[in-house]
Order: structure tokens, then C-alpha cells, then sequence
């Protein structure tokens, strides 16, 4: 049987052609390409600076190291999230502080964070979970600098328009890819020269601890032309979730709000026996479906009280929605789905 794989990166000449003209320049390292892409990606996120960096992890870690971020303070981060924001706020020297999340959205909710902001939280961080824009007014309410985490959501028109940082990654099967990749930006010119200053250990005449979270040239070459697909990449994608959604809508699944800016990063269906059956039934239809966060974090931390993220985690399956799945993928997708809800719950 031919598996249907749950997330791939959409690869073409061009990217090819790209990467092979800088192996041949023999410059491979940090340079032009890598500060034209910054540039382009700020741009596209609405805002006037950006720095590339090697990972979406380190664009979290030193978008908080120039907020200041360090010992002693507290960075508010929902407990339903990838495990890249913990480490990020543990390597800035802080303390997370778990909120729990809407178990429909998937994103904070802005009641919980209320409760949770005290007098040691530094900084809000708000992911916009699997693609579907977070309430990040909500946060910035508080009056604390706000980091966007675009991971998920880059391509949508309205997101990392509003934080005073904004992060995101550039992994094989993100929005777009550099292979691995990040960058951080802004429009203050003092947070995004120190994320610059901080990226790289040479040639400094002043000593203090740096990293090489720099971003390479032929990641670069290969980020600008995903860069220049992201748009196209973003209509596929929502042309998918309409079929999905046409094609599912009779079941007893619950699909995920039509919220605006959506970019479907994933399409997340709420199970309503939990995701363990459906994972299973469709495993054996061909489609390898996911738990789209593998683990809660408070489960990590020993927290308990997160009812909200215990929820998701328990019935959030994430079946397979890329470009490339446009055409026959796309309705074997819809097919096994439906035959899989309709033998469970039916
Ligand atoms: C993937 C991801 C990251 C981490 O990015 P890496 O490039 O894998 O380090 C951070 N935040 C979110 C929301 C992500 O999905």
C-alpha cells in the first residue's frame, strides 16, 4: 500500500539551481544571501529588521537574551506548545511559567494568562498553534513585551504584525524551509543588531558569552526561493483545508475553526473517542496521522492543572496537509478519514 507521510517539504529545481550557485561561488558561510533572506523574511512579516539564525530555537533564546530576559525572571509560555519553547526559556537563565491553552483553538487562553502574569514575568510568548492566529492583543495587554512565534503560521497575513519580537523557523517540514533555520525580527533596530551581535563569537573586541547560532549562505540561497513560493504554498494549503473540511463535514469529527489568517500549517481534528483510536485506524489505512504535540509540558515540568492542554493532548490528531498533497494525496487523505471516523464513532 502506498503510505501517505505526514508532513514533507515541497522541493523544485529552482531550490536546486539555488543552492548549487552558491556551492559553486565557494562562499558557503554566513554572507550576502544570508542578509538579503533576512531582509525579505522581516519584510514579509510586516516588520523592518530581521536576523537569520540557525534554528527556531535560537531565535527564541535570543530574542529573549535581547529582551533582557535572564535569572530570576519568568516568561509566561503555554503549557500546549512545542518543547522548543522550554528549552529557549531555560537557556535564557529564566523560569517558565505554564498557561494553559483553549482546547478548541489550541492557542493560549487570554483568561488563563490573566491569572498567571505576577510581578517576575518578563515576557509573554505566543505561538499561534498550528497555523491559526493566537489572541496576541490579549497579551499585550498585560504591558509586557510580547515574542510571536510564527513557526507555525508564517505565510498568514496577520500574523507577527503586533509583538515587539517576532520568531520563526525554518525546519524541514515548517511553513517554508532552510533545511534549519530561524530568524528574529522587528522594528526596533537595537533588539534586532543585538540578536546579530549575539549570534556570532568572532572578531568581537569586547569578551561576553556568545554562541554561533549563525545561518549559513546555502541555507539562505534555499530560503529565499522557498520565500518567494510561501504565498502559493499558503493558497494550496487553504485550498486543502476546504476540501478536508467539505469532505468531513458529516462526520463526528471536530474540525478546526475557520479563524482569518489561518494558514493550515496542520489541520487538526478533535477525536471524539481520543486520538489514540483514530491514530490507529488511520495507520492502518496508509495515512500517518499525528499527535500534533507529543508531549504537554506541564507533563515534562510535573505540573499539575492544565485542563485545558490535558484536553487537546488527549483528542488532537493532526492528519497530513502539505502542497504536495494536491490531487489524488489529498483525497485518499479525505477518504481514509472519513472511512476511519465513520468504523469508530459511526
Ligand atoms: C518548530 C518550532 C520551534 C523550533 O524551531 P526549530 O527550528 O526546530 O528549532 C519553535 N516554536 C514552534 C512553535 C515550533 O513549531
Amino acid at each position: 500500500m502506498n503510505r501517505t507521510p505526514h508532513s514533507r517539504p515541497t522541493l523544485g529545481d529552482a531550490e536546486v539551481r539555488a543552492v548549487a550557485r552558491v556551492l559553486s561561488s565557494g562562499m558557503l558561510a554566513q554572507g550576502p544571501e544570508a542578509e538579503r533572506f533576512e531582509q525579505e523574511v522581516a519584510a514579509a512579516l510586516g516588520r523592518r529588521h530581521g536576523a537569520a539564525v540557525s534554528s527556531g530555537t535560537a531565535a527564541l533564546h535570543l530574542a529573549l537574551l535581547a529582551l533582557g530576559v535572564g535569572p530570576g525572571d519568568r516568561v509566561l509560555i503555554p503549557s500546549y506548545a512545542c518543547s522548543a519553547l522550554l528549552h529557549a526559556v531555560e537557556f535564557a537563565g529564566a523560569k517558565p511559567r505554564l498557561v494553559d491553552v483553549d482546547p478548541r483553538t489550541f492557542n493560549l487562553d487570554p483568561d488563563a494568562l490573566a491569572r498567571r502574569v505576577d510581578r517576575r514575568s518578563k515576557v509573554v510568548l505566543v505561538p499561534h498553534m498550528f497555523g491559526a492566529p493566537a489572541d496576541v492583543d490579549a497579551a499585550v495587554r498585560h504591558g509586557l513585551p510580547v515574542i510571536e512565534d510564527c513557526a507555525l503560521s508564517l505565510g498568514s497575513e496577520v500574523t507577527g504584525r503586533t509583538g515587539r519580537l517576532a520568531v520563526t523557523s525554518f525546519y524541514a517540514t515548517k511553513m517554508m524551509t532552510t533545511g534549519e533555520g530561524g530568524l528574529v525580527a522587528g522594528d526596533n533596530r537595537r533588539l534586532i543588531e543585538e540578536v546579530r551581535e549575539l549570534r556570532s563569537y568572532d572578531g568581537r573586541h569586547r569578551h561576553r558569552t556568545r554562541f554561533n547560532y549563525k545561518m549559513t549562505d546555502l541555507e539562505a540561497s534555499l530560503g529565499r526561493v522557498q520565500l518567494g513560493r510561501l504565498d502559493g504554498f499558503v493558497r494550496a494549503r487553504r485550498r486543502l483545508a476546504a476540501l478536508y473540511r467539505e469532505g468531513l463535514q458529516d462526520t463526528p469529527l471536530e474540525l478546526p475553526g475557520e479563524v482569518p489568517g489561518h494558514v493550515y500549517f496542520r489541520f487538526v481534528v478533535r477525536a471524539p473517542g481520543g486520538a489514540g483510536h483514530l491514530l490507529r485506524a488511520l495507520a492502518e489505512r496508509g495515512v500517518d496521522a499525528r499527535r500534533p504535540v507529543q508531549k504537554p509540558l506541564h507533563r515534562f515540568l510535573g505540573e499539575p492543572g492544565f485542563t485545558g492542554t490535558d484536553d487537546a493532548f488527549r483528542h488532537a490528531v493532526s492528519i497530513p496537509l502539505y502542497p504536495d498533497l494536491e490531487g489524488e494525496g489529498a483525497r485518499r487523505v479525505v477518504s481514509a478519514t472519513r472511512e476511519a471516523a465513520l468504523e469508530l464513532y459511526g
